[in-house]
């Protein structure tokens, strides 16, 4: 079975292209039709496929894994690979977290952290899974998740593509357990250590 991902993937990562592309003041969305050749992310092109992937959102299809991967390089050029990988990381991180259901998410909210931090963790671990093809542990007082083949990894010059899980998790834990502290990227496939990983300090939520 070839490689698949969560259409969520290239759906937050187009996304974030478009947004980005978007005409930051009056000015400029007076040319927004002069805009539209000129910038990827408002071309009719994006917008189809933006269409497309809610569509196999909506469906729960998986895509294969090269879609999502070829989306990340095109942006890995950009010279604002970065901030686009961090905006498309903040994107699935909310997206994520409001596929949470409801009382879930006020139950690890309103818990003590004895009883919250468990449940925040096992719901990280599973969108990690499922979405990011990553795994999640604990170790102490830190919270680790590995991603070994995620599509943007090695996108883009200087580990823009790395951004991308950083954003994911930074997003992910704010959200569920209001705050944590930095979140490092302590190993990565692109210095030639097999894999990539973060690590997030688990005390410092409340
Ligand atoms: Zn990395």
């Amino acid at each position: 079975m070839s490689a698949t991902v969560d259409p969520l993937v290239p759906l937050v990562l187009l996304e974030a292209v478009r947004s980005v592309d978007m005409p930051d003041d009056d000015l400029e969305a007076e040319f927004v039709d002069e805009l539209r050749t000129k910038r990827f992310g408002l071309s009719d092109t994006v917008l189809a496929q933006i269409r497309r992937y809610s569509e196999a959102v909506r469906r729960g299809q998986r895509l294969p894994f090269e879609e999502a991967s070829g989306i990340a390089k095109l942006i890995g050029r950009r010279p604002d690979a970065e901030a686009v990988f961090r905006e498309a990381g903040r994107k699935l991180a909310r997206e994520t977290y409001a596929r949470i259901s409801a009382p879930t998410r006020s139950l690890i909210r309103s818990m003590p952290t004895l009883i919250s931090r468990p449940m925040a963790l096992r719901q990280i671990r599973r969108i990690g899974r499922r979405s990011l093809g990553g795994s999640l542990r604990r170790v102490g007082a830190t919270v680790l998740l590995e991603v070994r083949d995620g599509p943007t990894l090695d996108a883009g010059p200087r580990q823009a593509g790395c951004a991308f899980y950083e954003s994911i998790m930074r997003e992910l834990m704010q959200l569920l357990v209001g705050g944590v502290g930095a979140v490092e990227h302590v190993r990565c496939a692109t210095r030639g250590e097999g894999t990539c990983e973060w690590r997030a300090d688990w005390r410092s939520i409340r």
